[in-house]
């Protein structure tokens, strides 16, 4: 009963990718030497490229199919939606929105009880950021070097990694601290504990070079994503947290890729809680969230609010706003994401899977090929860090690049029929949160396949 593509739908996937060379501009690239993959169908865990071959998605595209490909109750949703109420002025109320709002309050830690919606994840950023201006009084914003925030003005310049040189003019608002990453240490630390104490130290004292009375928020991914899914050690976020506490500061926990279950728990920042796993939750004043809160089928962000920021707009107007702020269809299809995730156990199955089959295979695989330096991770939400040599830990692509060989691990990965999230020099496996565990094993015989091709290489 596996799909297959027609002949009609490889006719139409060849005109399609001739018209998309003629006249589509493409995201963050150099246009000349695209050669961008077709997709001609998907479903589940797997995509059909324009050949007609099945790849096993290890990308979630871009990390947020998290339900996986046109799950069947998502689809109606929106299909329900769209003949029922296809759009409205943001100023109106309707079902869709206000359900989607009520479910992503229930799940945000806190008193983040009320949500602004956006299109995606950087007008998520770029609203957090200027509630946090608004709300303090302030104009600087502090965020980690290695962190991905989004392509919008505001958004790139905060990003710390070289997507925002292009940004030449920058934002004198904006500065950037180092955040734990233990295998990359900044700090000459050699256990997490010395990580995590020598990172806030340096971010008090960036805090204090900067002046705490100027700064409006610290933003930081609760687990960075695109730049290497650098889980911070225990400590570091309820660190964080004290930090913003003591200067009165706002706290932004970008969720836009670790969020909706990505990590084993609805919010990554659930990790930071109490040693029970409960109690003592850290909660931020802000959380920006986009992709898996309806896995993408609709665009859809926003912003989670705590009760004191969103107080400070009851008397005064909040200068912004969307056309598209809760979309009937994109709402729709949060409901209906949010709602089967819950009743299919689709988080405790990331975090299942991710500890007992993805998390030890990549540990296994580490063992038995040098190139690989690093394994890091939870839940889904998977990287390993590739290295031409081990001791030097000197990477496979440098970082802000590509390299020939790291070019060529990724077509191999293709080729097996694998489609992995790759970065510089990472792989990533973020597959659909619905993953079985025979599908995550396949998954990893094909990376060790073309790790063989990592090893000879480098
Ligand atoms: N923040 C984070 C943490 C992200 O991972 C991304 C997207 N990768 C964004 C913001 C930007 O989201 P979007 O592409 O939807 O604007």
């Amino acid at each position: 009963d596996v799909p297959t593509v027609s002949a009609a739908e490889l006719v139409a996937g060849r005109r399609a990718y001739e018209l998309d060379r003629r006249h589509v501009f493409h995201s963050w690239s150099a246009q000349a030497g695209l050669a961008p993959m077709t997709i001609t169908k998907a479903e589940g865990c797997y995509v059909w490229d324009g050949e007609g071959s099945r790849l096993l998605d290890f990308s979630s595209q871009m990390v947020n199919t998290n339900i996986g490909h046109q799950h069947p109750r998502v689809v109606a949703a929106i299909v329900e939606q769209a003949q029922k109420l296809c759009t409205i002025a943001p100023s109106h109320v309707n079902d869709a929105r206000s359900e989607a709002a009520r479910l992503i309050s229930e799940r945000t830690p806190g008193d983040l009880d009320k949500v602004f919606f956006t299109n995606g994840g950087a007008e998520a950023v770029e609203h957090a950021v200027r509630m946090a201006r608004l709300h303090t009084g302030r104009r600087k914003v502090l965020s980690r070097y290695r962190s991905y925030h989004g392509g919008t003005d505001t958004a790139v310049n905060i990003t710390g990694d070289p997507r925002r040189w292009a940004n030449d003019y920058g934002d004198a608002g904006v500065v950037h601290f180092f955040g734990p990453f233990l295998y990359r240490s900044r700090f000459y630390a050699d256990t997490q504990e010395q990580e995590c104490e020598r990172a806030l130290a340096h971010l008090d004292e960036v805090v204090a070079m900067e002046g705490p009375g100027q700064i409006a928020a610290i933003i930081l991914e609760s687990v960075p994503g695109t730049a290497g899914i650098m889980v911070p050690p225990p400590g570091y976020l309820r660190g964080v947290r004290e930090i913003c506490d003591r200067h009165g500061i706002v706290f932004i926990a970008d969720e836009v890729m670790s969020g909706f279950g990505r990590t084993g728990r609805w919010f990554a920042i659930e990790h930071a809680q109490g040693g029970d796993g409960e109690s003592d939750p850290v909660v931020p004043d802000l959380i920006t969230f986009a992709k898996g809160v309806n896995s993408g089928y609709v665009p859809l962000g926003g912003v989670a609010i705590s009760a004191e920021i969103a107080a400070s707009f009851d008397e005064r107007t909040y200068p912004g706003g969307l056309t598209y702020s809760g979309h009937p269809l994109a709402t729709a299809a949060a409901v209906a994401t949010i709602t089967t995730m819950a009743e299919e156990g689709i988080v405790e199955n990331a975090a299942r899977v991710g500890a007992e089959v993805i998390g030890p295979g990549l540990a296994e695989l580490a063992r038995r090929h040098p190139s690989v330096g690093e394994v890091r991770g939870i839940g889904m939400f998977w990287a390993i860090e590739l290295v031409r040599d081990r001791a030097t830990r000197e990477p496979l692509a440098p970082y802000g690049g590509t390299s020939e060989s790291m070019n060529t691990v990724v077509a191999e990965c293709k080729r097996l029929g694998l489609l992995p999230f790759a970065n510089y020099n990472r792989i990533h496996a973020v597959p659909p949160l619905i993953i079985t565990d025979e599908q995550a094993r396949a998954g990893l015989a094909i990376l060790d396949e073309a790790l063989e091709v990592a090893d000879r290489s480098r």
